[in-house]
């Protein structure tokens, strides 16, 4: 595809997002003769693979997410800014945006890139929300770490057998990448570090239970390494639910259905919810806008070079676009920012574009210690090799040398046990009253 050279000098390029998506679209832009706006409505790029090692004391949050004015500190053409994208004027090429103060921006583009990623989803049931947090967001993983320590806490100060047990059980509902590695590191935790820190509990009794609607986890991954990662989980002491779905959830605990429809009550103090995932509202506002479809996941349906029908200066990519069945993970996003860049770049100088072709690097997930599960192009490894590999890409796509520094620091302190941060406080175990009514089954 070819098109005119455009105005050479100050196109606007407007970055929606500053996940792996923006942030990358925005670095390659660096020599461009552009001015680039990156909004997000969070000061921060938040490396969300390792987000479960912030809610279980591995890495501190700063580690992760590190701010988006100090990446661009030195790219003089990018501006960042804070706030929340409301609304798209393809027409009139505007954004408009919710200013920290509350006001109404309006954010001229001659090019948008758009990469508002994805958020929890409840498939419907966003009642689940008040129970069992997502792991989404900076604040779910505080969240989820200030519930699965406390929940520690609570089971110290019980005097009842049946509550301590209950607020020793920790329900994982979704088995994919995130939910596997929480899994293990609860149990991690638990085993290694909170071992000797309480008097009345013994936390390497806590169970971990793992509850997925497939056959088994990280079913992406293929049987092989699936049944590695199940091999490990079991030797750590997760309990594996696989075949089962959550049908309700409230304060104390969960009802679970399985493969042959016996309803099964879990008591468990502490949810959290790592099944679904729709992408960001932003998305059905574009499709509206253009008539394009969105998937089942609200992802929107882009031409093969990332861009809108009949809008080609409107990109959407990362985990928000549905394309020839790729993956919501870091490398499309990734990789889909270079392209929307890259495709800016060469319209600017009047040259052709050409599609987008996504170069597969493989899927890991870290499963306990020092053991991971590796796919990279055809090459399957687990154990120790894995996780080797699994430290080198970590360390790779960590942003700044500092973080790498740290992360390195705080994965030897953690994972030879010897230390896991926590902040919480008696308020942030309160939990939401519970709802009137939910079917009793058989209890676990
Ligand atoms: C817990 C977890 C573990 C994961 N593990 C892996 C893994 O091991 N390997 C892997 O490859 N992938 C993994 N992923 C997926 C990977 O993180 C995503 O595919 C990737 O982050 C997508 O990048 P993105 O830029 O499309 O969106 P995101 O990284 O989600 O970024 C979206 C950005 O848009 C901003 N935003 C959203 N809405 C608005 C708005 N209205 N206004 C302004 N800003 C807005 C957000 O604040 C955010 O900064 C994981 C994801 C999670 C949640």
């Amino acid at each position: 595809m070819s098109a005119p050279a455009l105005a050479a000098s100050r196109h606007r390029v407007v970055v929606v997002g500053g996940g792996f998506g923006g942030l990358f679209a925005a670095r390659r832009l660096k020599r461009a003769p552009v001015e680039v706006t990156l909004v997000d409505r969070s000061a921060n790029h938040v490396f969300q693979p390792m987000l479960y090692q912030c809610a279980t004391g591995i890495v501190p949050e700063a580690t992760i997410a590190p701010p988006l004015r100090g990446i661009f500190r030195r790219h003089r053409h990018v501006s960042v800014l804070l706030a929340e994208v409301t609304g798209f004027d393809l027409e009139g090429r505007t954004v408009r945006a919710r200013s920290p103060a509350g006001g109404e921006l309006v954010l001229p583009f001659d090019s948008l890139i758009v990469a508002a990623g994805m958020q929890t989803s409840y498939f419907g049931h966003d009642e689940f929300a008040a129970y069992a947090p997502g792991l989404k967001t900076i604040d779910d993983a505080r969240t989820v770490g200030q519930r699965v320590f406390g929940a520690f806490e609570v089971a110290e100060a019980s005097h009842d057998p049946e509550e301590r047990r209950a607020w020793l059980t920790f329900a994982i509902v979704g088995a994919g990448p995130s939910g596997v590695e929480l899994a293990g590191q609860i149990r991690q935790a638990a085993r290694q570090t909170l071992r000797r820190e309480y008097r009345h509990i013994d936390p390497t009794e806590c169970r971990v239970l793992l509850f997925d609607g497939g056959k088994e986890p990280l079913a992406t991954f293929g049987d092989h390494l699936s049944g590695r990662a199940a091999q490990t989980l079991e030797s750590m002491g997760v309990e594996l639910r696989m075949g089962s779905i959550a049908t309700a959830l409230d304060g104390r605990g969960l009802d679970v259905r399985s493969g042959d429809g016996t309803v099964t009550r879990y008591e468990a103090r502490t949810i959290v919810w790592t099944a679904g995932v729709a992408a960001s509202p932003l998305g059905r506002m574009l499709a509206a806008a253009t008539g394009v479809s969105t998937d089942r996941a609200g992802r929107v349906e882009v031409l093969p070079d990332c861009t809108l029908p009949g809008r080609p200066e409107v990109f959407v990519i990362g985990d928000m676009m549905s394309l020839d069945g790729l993956p919501g993970v870091a490398e499309v996003a990734m990789q889909s920012g270079m392209h929307a860049a890259r495709t800016i770049r060469r319209r600017l100088a009047g040259r052709e574009t050409g599609r987008f072709r996504y170069v597969d690097m493989g899927s890991m997930a870290f499963v306990g210690k020092r053991r991971a599960v590796v796919d990279f192009r055809g090459l399957k490894l687990s154990g120790f090799f894995g996780w080797l590999m699994w430290l080198a890409v970590h360390l790779t796509f960590l942003t700044g040398f500092s973080n790498r520094l740290a992360a390195l620091l705080s994965w030897s302190l953690a994972l030879t046990g010897s230390r896991r941060g926590r902040i919480f406080r008696t308020s942030d175990l309160e939990r939401p009253p519970e709802p009137v009514t939910t079917r009793r089954t058989r209890s676990v």
